[in-house]
């Protein structure tokens, strides 16, 4: 017997980071968005936790202790006291270290998919709980749809979307970090007065709304500027994007994969074409939103 998860990918259609706190988060107002990418992950019974993945990026993913994999099902298996005797296999086509937390998503395929075997039936509020200390962005992937996080992000308000939007990423070659970008927004604005983080109203109506032009015109990353001082290549990719016949362009959460919002599929098959010849990016995907959270498959 096995149950096998399937978890969305993310993208920040509104990223406002605020000053560093003194214990060195962030607080944001971070307006996620779930897109169809997705890993799968399988729990099968195991003589003891194991882990495996494939996928393009496949060995760029820890099999240690350090994924956020195992984390998850150590975690449900601790405040249940069953031992986490798993096989989880990763199938990943979300990008690695790609700023789409795929990481993230993982955590909270794992979790579902080990509550399932195990018949823990933990508590939504509880499952939720588990996510938000395994990381910030991993209640979200629990919940997909869209959703405005506060605080340093896990704490979600779900939000309305009245329509289908249209993306397309370009997948950069390598990972970006995430600290590190944060630690590179630490450094540009040093000395500035950086804003209390709030979000747009009118980014969540256009959202509401179902309007990619408005969307387009109120999408905002303030790591923006940190990705593209660690890899200015990156300015390229938007270029050729925005060239293309994108409504807009802007990095992913950290980084380095690109997000293009299109008025319509045909558009964004276009602009995933002239992205992929352009030579910017290794690979250019196109998908749509919003996309469901964690869904059981089998
Ligand atoms: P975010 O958008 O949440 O900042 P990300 O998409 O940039 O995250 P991830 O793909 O989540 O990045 O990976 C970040 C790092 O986390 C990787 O470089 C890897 O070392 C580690 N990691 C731990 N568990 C996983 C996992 N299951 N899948 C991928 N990376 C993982």
């Amino acid at each position: 017997m096995s149950v096998t998860v399937r978890v969305p990918a993310k993208v920040n259609v509104q990223l406002a980071v605020g000053a560093a706190r003194p214990d060195g988060f962030h607080d944001l107002a971070n307006v996620f968005l779930a897109v169809g990418l997705y890993d799968e992950v399988t729990a099968a019974p195991a003589a003891s936790l194991r882990l495996t993945c494939a996928g393009p990026d496949a060995d760029q993913v820890p099999l240690d202790e350090s994924n956020l994999a195992a984390r998850a099902a150590r975690a449900l298996a601790g405040r249940y006291g069953v031992e986490p005797a798993v096989h989880l296999h990763l199938a990943k086509d979300i990008p690695v270290a790609g700023g789409m937390a795929g990481g993230s998503a993982d955590a909270a395929g794992a979790l579902v998919a080990c509550d399932a075997l195990w018949g823990t039936h933990a508590p939504r509020e509880e499952l939720l709980e588990i996510c938000a200390e395994l990381g910030s962005d991993v209640p979200f992937s629990l919940v997909g749809g869209a959703a405005l996080g506060t605080g340093r992000g896990e704490r979600l308000r779900p939000l309305e979307v009245g329509g289908t939007f249209h993306w397309v990423f370009a997948v950069a070659d390598g990972g970006l970090s995430t600290p590190a970008v944060y630690r590179e927004f630490d450094r540009l604005t040093e000395g500035t007065d950086v804003p209390e983080p709030v979000a747009s109203d009118a980014l969540l109506s256009a959202l509401a709304k179902g309007d990619a032009t408005a969307l387009a015109a109120a999408l905002t990353n303030d790591l923006q500027p940190a990705a593209l001082s660690l890899r200015p290549a990156l300015a390229d990719t938007l270029a050729a994007g925005r060239g293309a016949g994108a409504l807009a362009a802007l990095v992913s959460g950290s980084g380095p994969t690109t997000a293009f919002l299109a008025p319509d599929a045909e558009t964004a098959t276009r602009v995933a074409r002239s992205l992929t010849a352009s030579g910017t990016c290794r690979t250019a995907r196109t998908t749509t939103a919003p996309a469901p959270g964690a869904t059981v498959l089998s």
